[in-house]
């Protein structure tokens, strides 16, 4: 039993080397951190309690260090944190030996953190089924598409949704390269044996990325007696891999045709707005509030690859760490390095109008007067156009900066110079014109000359 002491110290110690892990390890901090239970503070170690073993190997794997240094920085001493669960609730997976580098289940990899979208509908479905009845909804699943669009997370949502279900279910999760290695130096030693016990004595196994099996003769032979023996007990075998069966190189007919026989499901690239989705989620489970335009820049800048937009992520919050923190657009466009398209460069309204006054040669005045004579009207829809491209003013205030119109006038304007500019080249080239000339001297484009 902790002494009381220890137990307050732990806490207190706890909670500060959070905030600690906030500032500086941002990237790390999950929101189910919250959860986790400061046991004590003894004897230079601190123990915090998890919830799962998931949770448990997780944090040891992928966060010690950083908790160990936020430990140290918070009490000054050499504190080392130690993690522990308290049941083995939560399931522990079958581990293949500590020389393997066997992959860590993550717990952000669960099911209730996948947004499911038109692009992997299919594969979700069908990993939910098998977590529900393993070895006789779909056997084998086989999950693939490209790089980065949430194999791994499918995968590793599955093996945890059966734990959670059943928390005696021996599951084998691990790479092909993982598999590949191991096969290899038990070949090497002789040690077939202990090698075939391994693989088939497990209620479910799944082997991430299996393309790598791509030529590998002698594992491919090995790995379809494996497949046999378990598929033969009605063991549940998942696989994933960047390409259907049929395309994965040199990959012998018998192993394509058992990988076939299941079903074969593809996740594609994320749409908008899963996208917006997905980022959403994940700016939420690392506890950070993003406002819906930065999700909407994110979600528009990285286009093709889920783990991109992860990243996009890590790098706004690096940002703002270092900018007090505001997650705005501003904030986010200079994280990603963005190079704003001149096009898209923001400029006072001032500018606009001294352009437009300079080009048309009239007043400002007259601008802002109810004149509707078409030397007039047309400079102001100008200026209207522009105004909305390049400022955040809104359709209203716009409207009331130009003699108190209001939004649908503007909105009309904007849509007929867009149509003009469609139609009429030299309409263009003249608006081309004006907005040369927003860019300041140092920076005006070269394009200038040419519109000239
Ligand atoms: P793959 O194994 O296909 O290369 P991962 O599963 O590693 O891709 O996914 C890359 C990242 O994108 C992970 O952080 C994953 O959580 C995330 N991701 C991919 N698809 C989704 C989705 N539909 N919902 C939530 N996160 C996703
Ligand atoms: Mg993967």
């Amino acid at each position: 039993m902790p002494s009381l002491e220890a137990v307050s110290s732990a806490q207190g110690v706890y909670k500060e080397a959070i905030e600690y892990l906030a500032k500086f390890h941002a990237s790390h901090v999950r929101q189910w951190f919250g959860e986790l239970q400061p046991v004590e503070l003894a004897a230079g170690v601190l123990t915090i309690r998890a919830n799962t073993a998931i949770q448990q190997q997780y944090l040891a794997t992928k966060c010690r260090e950083v908790f160990n240094e936020a430990a140290q920085a918070v009490t000054g001493n050499l504190v080392s944190v130690n993690f522990v669960t308290g049941s083995n609730a939560g399931g522990a997976l079958a581990r293949l030996g500590d020389s393997y580098d066997d992959i860590i289940l993550s717990p952000d990899y669960v099911f209730d953190n996948f947004v499911v979208g038109p692009c992997n509908r299919l594969p979700y479905a069908a990993c939910l089924a098998v977590s529900e009845r393993p070895g006789r909804a779909y056997n084998p699943l086989f999950i693939h598409g490209g790089c980065g669009l949430g194999k791994t997370h499918l995968l590793q949502a599955t093996c945890q949704e059966i734990l959670r279900r059943n928390e005696t279910s021996r599951i084998l999760y691990l790479s092909c390269d993982t598999f590949i290695n191991h096969f290899m130096d038990c070949v090497q030693s002789g040690d077939m044996t202990e090698f075939r016990y391994r693989y088939r004595h497990v209620d479910v196994l799944v082997i991430d990325d299996i393309h790598f099996l791509a030529r590998r003769d002698r594992t491919q032979e090995e790995f379809f007696h494996t497949f046999n023996t378990l598929f033969q007990s009605g063991k549940q075998i998942i696989l994933s891999a960047d390409c259907p069966p049929n395309e994965i190189p040199e990959l012998e007919d018998r192993l394509v045709s058992r990988f076939n026989s299941g079903l074969v499901a593809r996740v594609d690239k994320p749409c908008y707005e899963t996208r917006i989705a997905i980022v959403g989620k994940k700016a939420k489970l690392r506890g950070i509030n993003l406002p819906d335009d930065v999700i909407a820049y994110i979600a528009r800048r990285v286009e093709s690859n889920t783990r991109e937009l992860e990243g996009a992520i890590t790098k706004i919050q690096g940002y703002a760490m270092l900018t007090a923190g505001k997650y705005d657009l501003d904030v986010a466009r200079a994280a990603l390095g963005d190079v704003v398209p001149s096009s898209e460069r923001l400029v006072s309204i001032q500018t606009i109008i001294d352009a437009v006054v300079r080009y048309y040669n009239v007043r400002l005045a007259d601008l802002q007067s109810k004149k509707r004579h078409k030397s007039i009207a047309l400079p102001r829809q100008v200026c209207m156009y522009f105004a909305r491209q390049k400022t955040r003013y809104s359709l209203e205030e716009i409207g009331g900066y130009f003699g108190g119109r209001d939004h649908t006038t503007v909105l009309h304007a904007i849509r007929t110079i867009g149509d003009y500019r469609q139609q009429d080249p030299q309409f263009n080239a003249q608006l081309e014109r004006i907005e040369a000339s927003f860019a300041p001297a140092n920076s005006a484009a070269p394009s200038t000359a040419a519109a000239g």
